[in-house]
């Protein structure tokens, strides 16, 4: 065991861990890149995380930098869960509701709790958290926090930096701060302390102060975005609070150790109506009526006909007598969870109206076994992605942009162009309602003509959304797969204003280095795996 480990076993509660087999298996997430950790904490308790932090900062003090990587299930698709320093795996232990208010709706949570498991005790209560990814069943909050993640409910919701109300996390030296809005009494409080919180806001107020334009080029033209920074929501009319700029941060500016989070109420008696395009112009006009709406749909979702052709090659049985040949080039989900049902009818019969103008065909369904059913075509995706053809299979590449909703069309138009130019299949799937697609093209990792494909592909990617006005990444974040874009993505000016914003928070570069920030893609290209699994959550996949 090396020294760094031994010191560490003797401060922190949790177990310390250097073995092969422990280090092999935190050395890949959900994404294409490999790094290995040189040690792994299971902390027991916020003390425990402090130690690892007050640790790494005093051994940066000395010139050694140590990364900190949290880790939650490490179904990251970006590589942002990967580090070859201390991974903190938080689900061993901190996996607790600590407080659950079922008035409020308001539950307080350890951030290595199961998303799915949590989702299942609000259920209980009458409640849910609406933002969730559709990895639930094996990702946790904590996860969910630091990516922003989102799902198909957020069409009508929001992401998840709407649900978090305040946040525990340890600083880069151990400290621990208390995140929420704060009044301006409040916030003259921080800026007089000596701590490093006290620097962080004394730092953030100034640098928002000096940077008030720019703040501007923060919002995108879309309806969800988890690149960059979260500057803008930081000083509102209503106080200054450090919770939006944590939510997405992806472990670069602190370890968050507890999470408040708002619920809403839950309502599974839905309706669901289906529309079948040939036309994607068509298909673009729909999403901008539906979204125009009174009261937004609960779910605006698609798939495409090449996901249909594929989970018929791979199970012939799962879509009969759900959906018949030929298939449509598109197929869009509409549901509406309104809390009476004639709130509900009302709604579905204007949205029955945007079909009739625009679908080839559709249907409308309330019964529960008829809308499972249904749900079937939609949540297919997932059993195509633990698909492999020969040695190529899907991989996360250019799996998450979104562009503004007036763009949809024009986007998907993109995005079969790219495949066609590039000789690459994949299937196309997401959130219609927000124009947010995703796919994973087929590839080789063993091939080196596929290795250098790859970044072409991501490349010519990333070009396409940012030209349409869109973000590198809606829900998964930008982790090491799309950090290279951000500077193009949001400007020079932004990107150094980011650069300052991570300094502030972590002068030594301990937390999450290669993540998000100060990345190029020179940085990232000796990191690709050889090889790519879903292993470690396949149990959890639906598979037809
Ligand atoms: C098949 C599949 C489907 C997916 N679908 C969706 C989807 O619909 N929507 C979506 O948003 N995402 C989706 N994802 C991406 C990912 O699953 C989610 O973003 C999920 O919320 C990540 O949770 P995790 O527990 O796996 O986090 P991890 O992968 O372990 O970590 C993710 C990030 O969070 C940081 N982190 C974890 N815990 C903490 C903490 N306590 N403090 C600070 N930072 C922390 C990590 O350092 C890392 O940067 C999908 C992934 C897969 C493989």
């Amino acid at each position: 065991m090396s020294k760094v480990a031994h010191y560490l076993q003797e401060h922190v509660l949790g177990e310390v861990m250097t073995s092969v087999d422990a280090r092999r298996y935190f050395s890949t997430d959900g994404s294409i890149f490999t790094l290995t950790p040189s040690v792994v904490v299971y902390p027991r308790n916020e003390n425990d995380v402090r130690k690892v932090a007050r640790f790494t900062w005093q051994l940066a003090e000395r010139g050694r930098v140590l990364p900190i990587t949290a880790r939650g299930s490490g179904t990251d698709q970006g590589g942002a869960a990967i580090g070859n320093g201390i991974m903190v795996a938080f689900p061993a232990h901190m996996n607790r509701v600590l407080e659950l208010d079922s008035k409020t709706g308001v539950v307080v949570v350890e951030p290595g709790i199961n998303y799915g498991k949590l989702q299942q005790t609000l259920q209980t209560h009458g409640r849910f958290l609406p933002p969730f990814p559709a990895s639930l069943e094996y990702s946790t909050i904590g996860g969910a926090v630091a990516n922003n993640a989102s799902g198909e409910k957020s069409v009508k919701y929001g992401d998840t930096r709407a649900f978090v109300k305040s946040l525990r996390v340890v600083l880069a030296n151990g400290e621990v701060i208390e995140t929420g809005r704060l009044n301006k009494r409040e916030l003259n409080k921080k800026l007089g302390l000596s701590t490093l919180e006290g620097e962080i806001y004394r730092s953030i107020d100034t640098l928002l102060e000096e940077n008030n334009g720019l703040l501007s080029k923060l919002r995108l033209g879309t309806t969800k975005n988890s690149a960059g920074y979260d500057l803008y929501d930081i000083r509102t009319k209503n106080g200054f609070d450090l919770t939006p700029l944590f939510v997405g941060s992806q472990g670069t500016l602190g370890l968050v150790t507890e999470v408040t989070l708002e619920t809403e109420p839950y309502n599974p008696s839905t309706t669901l109506l289906v529309g079948y395009f040939d036309d994607i112009a068509k298909a673009g006009k729909a999403v901008l009526e539906l979204r125009g709406l009174s009261d937004s749909p609960s779910a605006v979702e698609m798939v495409d006909e090449n996901l249909l052709n594929l989970v018929e090659k791979l199970n012939p049985n799962h879509l009969v007598d759900v959906i018949s040949k030929p298939y449509p080039k598109l197929v869009m989900l509409v549901e509406f969870d309104e809390g009476s049902d004639r709130a509900q009818k009302k709604l579905s019969k204007k949205a029955r109206k945007i079909f009739e103008r625009h679908a080839k065909d559709f249907q409308v369904a309330t019964d529960e076994a008829e809308k499972e059913k249904l749900w079937k075509i939609r949540h297919a995706a997932a059993s195509v992605l633990a698909h492999s053809e020969g040695n190529s299979r899907p991989l996360p590449v250019i799996e998450d942009g979104i562009v503004p909703l007036s763009q949809y069309s024009e986007y998907l138009k993109g995005v079969y162009d790219l495949l066609a130019r590039n000789h690459v299949t994949a299937a196309v799937w997401g959130h219609a309602g927000d124009a947010n697609l995703h796919l994973q093209p087929f590839l080789d990792l063993g091939q080196v003509g596929d290795r250098q494909k790859l970044f072409r592909i991501a490349d010519e990617y990333y070009d396409l959304v940012i030209g349409l006005g869109g973000s590198t990444s809606a829900e998964h974040g930008d982790g090491r797969l799309r950090a290279p874009y951000l500077a193009k993505l949001y400007g020079a000016d932004v990107y150094a204003l980011f650069q300052k914003i991570k300094q502030v928070f972590d002068p030594y570069g301990t937390l999450n280095p290669g993540v998000k920030i100060n990345v190029t893609s020179e940085d990232i290209k000796p990191l690709l795996r050889h090889e790519y699994s879903l292993g470690p959550w396949y149990d959890h996949m639906p598979h037809s």
